[in-house]
Order: C-alpha cells, then structure tokens, then sequence
C-alpha cells in the first residue's frame, strides 16, 4: 500500500478516571467524524495505567455516554492497556537490549519512590513536527533528560504505552487536546526508537468556560450525562461539540451528523480557546427541537412531565397534546418543563386557576369594566360552533381593539390562567375549549359580583 491508499486510523483513549467529559467528547468525536468522512476508523482504548484511580463505574459512563452521542466503534477491537503489559514488557526489553532505555538506580528517592525505574535514553535531539492547528513545531529534548517510561518492565507509564498501542493498531493521526502538545516531543522520540512511524497530529484548543479558564466542574455541570439527564438531545451535543473549536466558514450553524461528516474540515480548526456557552448549547438544542417529529416531541416530554401533573384528576392526553405548542414554544431542554411545572405554567390547563379577583381588572379600569367585557366575550364564544385559537381571535378581535385590548383581553387571559404571564387568550381557550372557557369566565364574573 502506498500512503495515500494507507486507511486513516484514529484513536480513542480515554483514561477511566472520571465521568465523560464534554471535553473528551468533542475530542471523541473530531476523531470519529474525521474517520468516518475519510472511509477510515476510529479505534478506542481505556488508558487505565494509573489503576488507583481508574474505576470500572468510569469506563461505564464513557461507554454509555458516546454510545448516547451516536459515536460507535467495533467494540470487538476494543482494549484496556491494563491488560497488555506482556506487550509493553517486550518493548521494555528490546529497548534495553538495544540500548535506548535502561534500569536506573535512583540516588534520590523520594517518599513512596522506586530506588529503579526505566528510563528513556534521550538523543537530546531537535524534534520537527507539523501540528495541523499548529503549524510547524520543533523542540529541543535536551532540557526533558532522560525521561521514565516504565516504573518497572511490569509497569509502564503513559509515554511508553501511548507509543505503544498507537503503533500496534497503526494510527495514522492523533487528534487530541492541547495540554497533549508538551508530551508529543517525548512521544516522538520513543517511535523513533521503536521504529514507528509518527502520526499526524492536530491539537485542539481547549475547552474553557467564559471566564477563559479551563472548564472544569466549578463552572457547573461538565459531563455527558449531566446534559442528558438536563434533557439535552445528543445530535443537539454533537452539533455543539463540532463548532467548539471549528466551523465551516459559512453561516450554517445547525448540522446533522451526516452534514458534520461531509463539511468537517480537520485543516480549519482554530487556534484560540473555545468557549463553552450554555447560552449557545441552549439554542442550539432548541434548534434541534424544533426539527423533531410531534411524536418524538410528545414522548421526550412526558419522559421529563412531572408526576404532579399527569396524577391531577383534570390531566388527559386529549389536554396534553394540545399544549404541546406551548411547551415546544417555551423550552429549550426537556428538564425546563418541569421548571414550568415549578412555576405552576401546566398546572391550570388541567384544573381551575386560583387568584385574586382584584387582578382580573385591567389597570385603571374599574371592575365594572371587567364584568362589562366578560359578558360580552362569553356571549361571542358562545357563538362559536367549533372553537379554535384561530377563531376566537377572529371573534374577539374587532371588538378587544375597539374597547381596548388590554382592557378586554387581560380579564379574559388571567380567569383562564390566573398568571401574570401565560400564552394569549386565544390559545387558552382554543387548549381548554369552548366548555371550560366559558366556564372559568363565569368563575371570574361570580368572584367580581
Ligand atoms: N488518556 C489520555 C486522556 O484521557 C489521552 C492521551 C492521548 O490522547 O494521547 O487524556
């Protein structure tokens, strides 16, 4: 094979220390969305060499969470490198043999330290490499020394064992972060003494909060699964993740995977942070919603409606479909629907509202005015065969302008309510129908008499 013809490899390795950051799932997905666009494959290891702190519930939830995201992999293909240390032995071994590595006693020990561990033996050389974002990079390796691989020919460190394993499943590009970039020197020199080719690199700009530091959890929620139990939708996380560090030079901004897969540009990454905008993920997602089908709208909703409303004698499926609009209108996550329920916006499409009847008068009208308008809009309704929103404004709107819209339409939207803010009259009536509008304004003509 000639390198053109050569299949892009990419990888995936995340250290199970920690739940999926959203930081590793942008990375997870730059590798997986550059593989996919280049009929190659993105391969996934867990780095789990620091085993005090790697945990079986961590490596649950990076699984969980990019199989969410829709990123797959052959798991068949799949490795820990816990479990590879015969592997990383024989090139210990090797390297010592050939004189590139070797057992050193330490003069200075410190606390808990090994009096041996396995260094590299550094050529103190100029390493040259291009860096996709970066351009070209060149370093001088004197200043690392002779750096430590191994802690010992059973324990490998992280240099080693990256080389390693990119080698054996033959990476052609490494796409990680940038606080990757100081350990890609020493990278280097350890394929260069393995005999392995070096992959192309591209190191994305971190991820930052607004305040331009590192996000991290003191900025609020930080991992995968705390976006989706928020009622994020994935392809809304994906699509976020993708322009957190690039975009396609045009005014698009909403994509589809499929879309992201044919646009990416691995070549039009930024160099600057990205900052990570709830502000900018909430209307995305809402994007996102606004393309779902009414069904899946409906089901994704009820999966977040509180018990508190399904459980009101008044709730029917009948109702809750009608306010469907409304909520798709006033969310941007799913878990703002029960933030409507806190704030009592569901509770009185199911059952009556309780309010104060001086509120039912319009500014300076007097409650005469109230009782006046009230009657007369009863009366239009009446009039109405099949009773829609788009008809009772066609109804009422002549005669609210005439009198005063505020002054007709307030006492009618807040004895259908009993809010401040709610959506308009007409669309309370044309949820509640002609029955139960008539009959809340009744209600409110009995409170104002
Ligand atoms: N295991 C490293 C991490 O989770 C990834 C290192 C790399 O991509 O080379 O940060």
């Amino acid at each position: 094979m000639n390198s053109q013809s050569k299949k892009i490899i990419t990888r995936l390795p995340p250290s199970p220390t920690g739940n999926l950051h959203v930081g590793t799932a942008r990375t997870a997905l730059f590798n997986y969305i550059f593989a996919k666009q280049n009929s190659g494959e993105m391969l996934f290891r867990f780095e789990d060499t620091d085993r005090e702190r790697s945990k079986k519930e961590f490596e649950d939830n990076i699984l969980e969470g990019l199989e969410w995201l829709g990123i797959d992999f052959d798991k068949s293909k799949m490795f820990k490198q816990s479990e590879r240390s015969d592997l990383y032995k024989e090139y210990l071994e090797k390297m010592i043999a050939e004189d590139k590595a070797y057992v050193s006693k330490e003069t200075e020990v410190k606390e808990g330290g090994r009096s041996e561990v396995i260094r590299f033996k550094n050529p103190n050389k100029k390493v040259v490499f291009e860096d996709s974002v970066r351009g070209k990079i060149e370093i001088d390796t004197t200043d690392l020394g002779d750096f430590i691989i191994a802690k010992s020919l059973e324990e490998p460190l992280y240099h080693l064992t990256v080389v390693v394993d990119d080698f054996e499943i033959g990476v052609t590009h490494v796409i990680r972060g940038d606080d990757g970039l100081s350990n890609t020197p020493r990278q280097i020199l350890i394929q260069e003494a393995v005999g392995a080719p070096t992959p192309k690199y591209t190191h994305l700009p971190l991820v930052l909060a607004s305040d331009r530091s590192k996000l991290s959890k003191r900025h609020g929620a930080v991992s995968v699964d705390e976006y989706r139990k928020m009622g994020y939708l994935p392809e809304a996380i994906v699509n976020y993740l993708m322009l957190l560090g690039w975009n396609p030079g045009t005014d698009q901004e909403i994509f589809t995977t499929k879309e992201l897969i044919e646009q990416f540009d691995l070549n039009k990454i930024q160099k600057g942070g990205a900052i990570f905008s709830l502000e900018k993920l909430g209307w995305v997602n809402k994007e996102h919603i606004k393309k779902m089908s009414d069904e899946d709208f409906k089901q994704k909703v009820l999966e977040f409606l509180p018990e508190e409303i399904t459980n009101l004698n008044g709730y029917s499926d009948d109702k809750f479909n009608k306010i469907l609009p409304v909520i798709k209108e006033r969310i941007e996550k799913f878990e703002d629907v029960k933030i409507m329920e806190e704030e009592g916006e569901l509770v009185y499409y199911f059952e009556n509202p309780e309010y104060e009847k001086e509120k039912l008068v319009w500014k300076e009208d007097g409650p005469d005015v109230a009782i006046k308008h009230l009657n007369k809009i009863i009366e239009m309704l009446d009039e109405i065969d099949n009773l829609t929103a788009e008809n009772v404004k066609e109804k009422l709107w002549d005669y609210a302008s005439e009198e005063g819209r505020g002054s007709v339409l307030w006492p009618m939207r807040y004895s259908l309510s009993g809010k401040d803010r709610s959506p308009d009259p007409f669309t309370l009536a044309g949820i509640l129908g002609k029955e139960e509008t008539i009959n809340r304004l009744k209600l409110a003509l009995e409170k104002l008499n």
